[in-house]
């Protein structure tokens, strides 16, 4: 096993969640009544070995919705489908220092990444308009549901209709963002703006829980093979690019300070859902609604910190 002693560090595991528990910081996301409406004691967290050893303590059976945990999610099918030469025709690979909903592009007028909503909206539109351009919206959803459902071992993903809804009403800025993309002609051609959109929100409404989304990260973590069906999901190479967007971009405006104090991949969203890989390792989720100033759940990420305090498992640990 690569966790020798499973027992050992799952007692390790429950302490920290106890110490995450008792933190009363932060605020749940309040700009769709579903999210204002979230539980602050919701706590839940799961762990997936390669090896298929779990662990689960919490509120890991609520489903919450994946927001923007779904981003690297599709930028991992982008790449499997497409290729990284295609999907990085069109959307970089810098942190953009700004604002995750931030009005800006590169110096090329590319988005700046794929973890950001620019370049997870560009993403959507290269799922829909070139990788199997006949299929409809509908069928393009079932399609994506059900290659995110292989990166979870084949566990079921949900849809928040309400959530949809209501992300679609409220999302000036991302149709600011779509519309300034096609201002520049960011898109492939033919590409369809309100369907890239509908889609974007589709992705962001879709649910699962702690248990489910760390089957996702273990199967990051284990190059692509989902470590309960041993399905080869995604090739190595596109676990690479995901993981390396991750680290640098995946935190928000905290992407770099948690490079430096846990030096992980890992992707957050505003439902408070954290993604955390340990490549070769383990895949993690932490959920708890409220969130910080920068929009990373308090509790996932003290969880986090206190992880590299107990275990080497930072990239630059075992120099
Ligand atoms: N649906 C949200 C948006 O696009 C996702 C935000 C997030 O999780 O960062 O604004």
């Amino acid at each position: 096993f690569v966790i020798p002693d499973f027992q050992d560090f799952i007692k390790d595991i429950e302490e920290m969640y106890w110490t995450a528990k008792s933190i009363t910081d932060g605020k749940v996301a309040s700009y769709i009544p579903q999210l204002a409406r979230a539980n602050c004691d919701n706590w839940g967290v799961s762990v997936c070995t390669i090896d298929g050893q779990r662990f689960s303590i919490g509120d890991v059976n609520v489903p919450f919705t994946l927001q923007s945990c779904s981003k690297p999610l599709t930028y991992a099918m982008a790449l499997e489908m497409l290729g990284p030469d295609v999907v990085h025709q069109y959307v970089g690979t810098e942190p953009s220092g700004r604002n995750f909903n931030e009005l800006v592009l590169d110096h090329n007028m590319k988005p700046h990444n794929p973890m950001i909503n620019a370049g997870a909206i560009l993403v959507c539109s290269l799922l829909k308009t070139l990788d199997k351009p006949e299929m409809t919206l509908a069928e393009k959803f079932d399609y994506v549901m059900s290659f995110f459902s292989r990166l979870a071992g084949h566990e079921a993903l949900g849809f928040n209709n309400a959530v949809f809804l209501s992300e679609r009403e409220a999302a000036d800025r991302n149709y600011a963002l779509g519309f300034y993309m096609r201002e520049h002609k960011c898109y492939p051609e033919k590409t369809n703006l309100r369907e890239c959109m509908d889609f974007y929100f589709q992705c962001c409404s879709m649910e699962a829980n702690c248990d489910i989304m760390s089957i996702m990260a273990a199967t990051l973590a284990n190059g692509g093979i989902c470590p309960i069906t041993d399905e080869k999901v995604l090739r190595p190479d596109s676990v690479r690019n995901v993981l390396s967007l991750m680290h640098s971009c995946g935190m928000y405006d905290y992407s770099g300070q948690f490079a430096f104090k846990v030096g992980l991949p890992a992707k957050s969203g505003v439902s408070g859902a954290m993604l955390i890989v340990v490549p070769n390792v383990m895949g993690i989720c932490t959920w708890s609604p409220p969130l910080d100033p920068l929009g990373n759940s308090c509790r996932g990420l003290q969880f986090c910190e206190e992880l590299i305090k107990r275990f080497n498992f930072h990239k630059y640990d075992n120099i």
